[in-house]
């Protein structure tokens, strides 16, 4: 079954979450583990936890895709940066255990001046001080458009961290298909080939979700700005190719595009009509 969503303002709570996601036909969500600027987290608040998890049995399903905010950059130049990477990620993965077996989604970070390999480095430094053995949740590094410094927009440099990690199976990667697309992964004309490549270095079997957005611009640009699905590059054909594609459709997709909830809606309705076909020659 196809599994849809969106991304959900965190602020009111999870039962309240859980009821919008409902309300808009959506089946799963992604929701900031806190203010995304960055900041202390709120303390988890366990009647609603409860509530929510009676109320999304039957509504959706498991798992949700959480998203670290963007300040967290594990791999800054400065220490005190890096610190707050660490406890916030470290505070986020233990928070997370309430939720079944969560996804826990987190951009790898900007080396900004120390080069892609001291990146690299620190990224999977800070994986292995925090990963433990029994954790449920998978931690996933996003694919980036490659903005500045960013790290993570080669499928190889993802593969550079995940070698680095002892506990790699309980990492995976997130496909943002805005980010690949001004990365420069042509997934409009030649998918199939960009599917390849991310099996031969990364494996599918890595890919745990997809981040369904279009983009304000052209392949290879590298500048990271999400449009409404069928209103930038990528079009109808794109995404009926992505929803219906073997290697895909089983994931969760999450948008993540400039929608207010009624957006949000008419999206979700457009990617349950295109993932229903007529099927799409490849
Ligand atoms: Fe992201
Ligand atoms: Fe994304
Ligand atoms: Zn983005």
């Amino acid at each position: 079954m196809l599994k849809i969503g969106c991304h959900l303002s965190c602020a009111k709570g999870f039962l309240a979450m859980g009821k919008e996601a409902a309300a808009i036909g959506a089946n799963t969500f992604q929701f900031f583990t806190r203010n995304p600027r960055g900041g202390k987290a709120k303390e988890l608040d366990q009647e609603d936890i409860a509530a929510f998890l009676a109320f999304w049995e039957k509504e959706g399903g498991f798992p949700l895709l959480a998203h670290a905010p963007y300040t967290l950059n594990a791999c800054a130049a400065e220490e005190g940066i890096r610190e707050f990477a660490r406890n916030t990620m470290a505070d986020d993965l233990r928070r997370l255990e309430y939720l079944p077996g969560s996804l826990y989604n987190f951009h790898p970070g900007s080396h900004v001046k120390q080069g892609p390999e001291k990146g690299i480095e620190l990224i999977a430094a800070q994986l292995n001080d925090l990963l433990w053995p029994r954790q449920a949740t998978t931690v996933l590094l996003e694919t980036m458009a490659g903005k500045g410094s960013e790290t993570g927009r080669s499928f190889q440099e993802l593969r550079d961290i995940i070698e680095r990690v002892n506990l790699s199976e309980k990492l995976g990667v997130c496909l943002d298909t805005c980010h690949v697309w001004d990365g420069g992964y042509d997934i409009k004309d030649n998918l199939e080939a960009v599917l390849e490549e991310f099996d031969r270095v990364l494996g599918l079997s890595r890919l745990k979700a997809i981040h369904l957005n279009d983009s304000m611009n052209p392949l290879g640009s590298r500048k990271d700005r999400h449009q409404k699905l069928c209103q930038g590059f990528l079009n109808r054909e794109t995404l009926a190719h992505l929803l219906q594609h073997p290697a895909l459709r089983e994931l969760p997709f999450y948008l993540e595009t400039p929608n207010d909830l009624a957006g949000y809606a008419e999206e979700i309705a457009l990617v349950k009509k295109l993932a229903a076909g007529p099927a799409l020659p490849l």
